[in-house]
């Protein structure tokens, strides 16, 4: 299920892509950046991105959704 789309390249998102846009930038975001736009900002790959958005589930950040309850 998408809620919004990258605001660079429109891909659309996912709750955990928005998530983790707002661990990695800003919590009030309003427009949020696909992973792999996330990444390029960053300078992560998909694999540290992935084990970012595992760390913050595994800690029970509320925003981060299981990917069976993303689906
Ligand atoms: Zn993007």
């Amino acid at each position: 299920m998408s809620f919004s789309a990258c605001m660079n390249c429109g891909a659309s998102l996912t709750q955990n892509d928005i998530a983790l846009h707002k661990k990695l930038v800003n919590r009030g975001a309003e427009r949020f950046l696909c992973p792999g736009c996330l990444g390029e900002r960053f300078s992560l790959t998909a694999e540290e991105l992935g084990e970012l958005k595992a760390r913050f589930l595994s800690q029970g950040c509320g925003l981060f959704v299981t990917e069976e309850e993303e689906a």
